[in-house]
């Protein structure tokens, strides 16, 4: 039912429907009391959604309003399935209690928060080890000057759960490598530009920043005088970033998120990969989409969840330069070389929170104890990595060092009050020390439930905590005095829900009371009667007071707590980087500790060269079951397209992808699986191995084949890698060979890059004679009995035969159609005729093969083409001929 006209609405609806209004593209989450409402087409798609009850609540326009609601105490369950089937969900919650409200009308009621997949902080609806970004894309307006070719985007992307902020400037042909490397969960693009597989996951637009007022919101935002103060931004990269802002901004609701500075990256500093070879190389996501048979995943040892994203960013983005890359090689050379500290440092790092989440919460002012808690034990553990780097060590190691100990700092002026209980002699200290000294372990997981402040921290607070749990002590003595004043030995001072502290007398005392002045008989019963005096009434006041004031005073040491935390955040973030750039590293140290994983040299050279190399994920799939045969790969200058033939499952794809693989851990800074790797960098990586799986969009497998093979030709440079499967598989045999050939001249010869390239076409090693860095390759396969035993080892050298005949019968192809398919390859070989027609393929079946009715009866039909009718009536047909 569409909600349109408000007109006639009953108070409460109509601030809903004002509220819709403001927020159309989301569900609306209307907050009514215990619960979050949703109404009309919201209720009708969020019930679908989360498979809850679809009920109706009063009448709007004739009909009955659909309804249905989540309980607020587990709103993230529902809002994290809601998000993640890609809705938007609008938080209008009750601005004011319903005990304080005044006057009549419905309670006010606010939106305080658009929950969007790009704009997420609770652990709840994130996954710990991957990043969660926003990425915003503006266009430059090209000057006329340059004209239209010259278009350029700006892009910008940040993650609110961590402050991470980025931007970069890149040529429309450069998106899709880019989506790819950020795989963003929420895109804010113009209409116009084309996000292909990504559109899913764009944003409602919102207008575009003119980049002069872009450039001035972005240095206010920062507190800068100007954005050059951060670095070089183009005005399509200061709009991007403007747009990325402005969107969290308007998210939640006008609170602003810790974010770093932008940092401009660019493009240049990273191995280009289009999402074609990210998904061909299943870098962080299988083709299926899990994550288990993933490069990542094969080398992940990390042992905190900030480390594991470190690492994933690491691996989706391979550097360009040696020295980068050597960097982090040192520091987990350094560590292997020093277990017992390496050792000690995990010990430190396992467990260490996710420091840098809970400031993103904090900032937003959604910070529960827990977030502080997580704070003060990622500091801890990072001032114990601090104190154990204390001595020589590569720069790397040094610069986590120094970045975990900037919160060791005195605390700045501005937070001194948080400090007031403590003496003289501890004033200012860090944070780290404040806040394991402030907040009690272990902590309460809610502010409301008490108990977040350390005792001995604030003296109010104690006081007043004091007075409130001292009560009973109170009461008890006061009991006593009671019993010697009133001379009643039995008599008992109890708390009642209505009345507060009253005495309580048997019947036989009552009389005795009631001669007092000072008690009033409040309640009779059975047994006797109850009485309160001034004295206790105060008790009582005070008591409930000072629980009021105690709860009141442990929020406000909270709060400068909070802002003692956030004063410090640049500090906090630094030292969680640097947190996770070590479990990154020894994550790599873990890998190559046993010596299996080696250090790559990674130069400005051209050189390319791997011995014994191997598939981590195929390795470890096989592991217990065969040992994986390392293979070389040598594409020095003088031979830099290596040509590999071999049959099916002989294990061509895994060694094309091995090769890819090991250049990106390389440039990665990570170990290499391999005896030795010596690799010139690689600019830009392209791989074109297995499935491709657009069919389903309607395009055939030619045509992708043909424009993935037209990208690399055009895009690919010396410096580039190409890891090709296959060309031409697509098309007639002579098509195919043609097409294959030509590519394979033009990559040798103009485009001059590093290239393996598979084939099924043996014809083509015979290309060496004219193309003098063309070396064949084959996989050696060893015939056995007859039948075909694979050694999955890559021998130099042009392969003889196919093995395709063996493979189909390994596969299970019924022997007659095997030997049938022998013969007419003998055939074949012995005529070499490249015609199908000049072969006797009909006299030879009849030789080979006596006529069977049922047999040429079956072939003829075409099973797509036939009714259920027709095919029942053939089955008929056939079983008659049988008999
Ligand atoms: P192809 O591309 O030639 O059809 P694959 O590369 O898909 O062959 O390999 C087929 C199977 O052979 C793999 O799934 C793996 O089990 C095995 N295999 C491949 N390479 C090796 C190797 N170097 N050592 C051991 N087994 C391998």
């Amino acid at each position: 039912m569409a909600a349109t006209k408000p007109d006639g609405a009953s108070p409460a609806m109509a601030q809903w429907f004002a509220l819709k209004a403001e927020h159309p593209d989301a569900l609306l989450f209307f907050r009514m009391g215990d619960f979050f409402e949703m109404f009309f087409d919201d209720a009708q798609a969020a019930a679908s959604a989360l498979d809850i009850a679809l009920t109706h609540r009063g009448e709007h326009a004739g009909a009955s309003i659909p309804m249905c609601g989540v309980p607020v105490s587990t709103s993230d369950i529902y809002l994290a399935r809601l998000i993640r089937r890609g809705f938007r969900v609008a938080i209008a919650e009750q601005m004011e209690a319903a005990s304080a409200r005044t006057g009549k009308g419905p309670l006010k009621r606010d939106v305080v928060r658009l929950i969007t997949p790009g704009t997420l902080t609770e652990d709840s609806l994130l996954d710990a080890t991957r990043p969660n970004l926003l990425l915003a894309l503006a266009t430059a307006r090209p000057t006329a000057i340059a004209g239209p070719a010259a278009a350029t985007l700006g892009a910008a992307w940040l993650d609110v759960s961590t402050g991470l902020f980025e931007t970069a400037e890149l040529s429309p042909a450069g998106l899709p490598a880019l989506l790819g490397r950020l795989d963003p969960a929420e895109i804010l693009a113009a209409d116009e530009v084309p996000l292909a597989d990504w559109s899913p996951r764009r944003a409602p637009a919102l207008a575009p920043t003119q980049p002069g007022v872009a450039r001035h919101r972005l240095a206010e935002a920062f507190g800068a005088a100007s954005l050059d103060a951060f670095g070089t931004f183009t005005d399509a990269e200061a709009s991007a970033a403007a747009l990325a802002l402005d969107y969290v901004r308007l998210t939640q609701a006008g609170r602003m998120p810790r974010l770093s500075r932008p940092v401009p990256v660019g493009q240049s500093a990273e191995m280009a990969m289009d999402a074609a070879t990210r998904a061909s190389l299943e870098l962080l996501r299988a083709r299926d989409g899990t994550t288990a048979l993933t490069l990542l995943a094969s080398v992940t040892r990390t042992l905190s969840a900030p480390g594991a994203r470190l690492l994933a960013a690491w691996v989706a983005a391979p550097l360009l330069d040696p020295a980068a890359i050597a960097a982090r090689q040192d520091g987990w050379t350094w560590l292997i070389a020093e277990p017992a500290l390496l050792a000690e440092l995990r010990q430190a790092i396992r467990g260490a929170p996710d420091m840098a989440r809970a400031l993103g919460r904090i900032s937003l002012g959604r910070g529960a104890p827990r977030d502080l808690a997580a704070i003060r034990a990622g500091l801890h553990a990072a001032a114990a990595c601090a104190a154990l780097l204390d001595g020589p060590c590569p720069p790397i190691l040094a610069g986590i060092r120094t970045a975990m100990l900037a919160t060791q700092a005195p605390a700045p002026p501005g937070t001194a009050e948080t400090t007031r209980a403590v003496p003289a002699a501890q004033a200012a200290p860090g944070l780290p020390q404040l806040l394991a000294r402030a907040l009690a372990d272990p902590m309460p997981a809610r502010l409301d439930d008490s108990g977040v402040i350390a005792p001995g921290y604030d003296g109010e607070l104690d006081a007043e905590r004091a007075l409130r749990d001292d009560s009973r002590r109170v009461v008890s003595s006061l009991q006593l005095d009671y019993a010697q004043r009133f001379g009643i030995a039995s008599l008992k001072i109890r708390h009642h829900a209505q009345l507060g502290y009253v005495i309580e007398a048997p019947s036989a005392a009552v009389e005795a009371l009631r001669a007092h002045p000072e008690l009033t008989l409040r309640q009779g019963m059975a047994n006797g009667a109850r009485f309160t005096l001034a004295e206790l009434s105060d008790l009582d006041r005070r008591i409930t007071e000072a629980a009021g004031r105690a709860e009141a005073r442990e929020r406000a040491v909270f709060a400068t707590l909070v802002s003692a935390t956030l004063a410090q955040s640049d500090a906090i973030a630094a030292a969680a980087a640097a947190l996770a750039t070590l479990d990154a590293l020894q994550s790599c140290a873990r890998l190559a500790e046993g010596g299996d994983w080696c250090r790559p040299e990674v130069t400005e050279t051209d050189a390319f060269c791997i011995t014994a190399g191997r598939h981590p994920v195929v390795q470890g799939a096989i592991a217990g079951a065969a040992a994986f045969v390392p293979n070389d790969c040598d594409l020095s200058p003088e031979r830099r397209v290596l040509l590999l033939t071999g049959p099916n499952m002989a294990g061509k794809s895994t060694y094309l992808r091995q090769n890819a693989l090991i250049a990106i851990l390389a440039q990665a800074g990570l170990p290499a699986p391999a005896a030795s790797a010596r690799i010139g960098v690689v600019d830009r990586l392209f791989s074109r191995v297995g499935a491709a799986d657009e069919l389903a969009r309607g395009r055939s497998t030619f045509m992708v084949e043909m424009i993935e093979t037209a990208a690399i030709l055009h895009q690919a440079g010396p410096r580039s890698l190409v890891i090709v499967d296959e060309i031409g598989r697509g098309t007639a045999t002579l098509d195919g060979l043609a097409i294959a050939w030509a590519v394979l001249e033009a990559l040798h010869s103009q485009v001059r890059c590093r290239t393996v390239f598979a084939t099924h076409f043996h014809e083509l090693a015979r290309l060496t004679e004219t193309l003098p860095r063309l070396r064949p390759h084959m996989m050696r396969v060893r015939e056995w009995r007859g039948d075909v035993v694979f050694l999955h080892e890559v021998a130099e050298g042009a392969a003889g035969r196919s093995w395709g005949v063996h493979v189909a019968r390994l596969a299970g192809v019924p022997a007659a159609v095997v030997r049938r398919a022998g013969t007419l390859l003998a055939a074949l070989e012995r005529g070499r005729a490249p015609v199908i027609a000049d072969l006797p393929l009909f006299a030879s079946v009849a030789e080979e093969a006596p006529a069977d009715p049922v047999r040429a009866r079956l072939a003829a039909t075409e099973p797509d083409k036939m009714s259920a009718r027709e095919a029942l009536a053939l089955l008929y047909e056939l079983k008659a001929a049988l008999e």
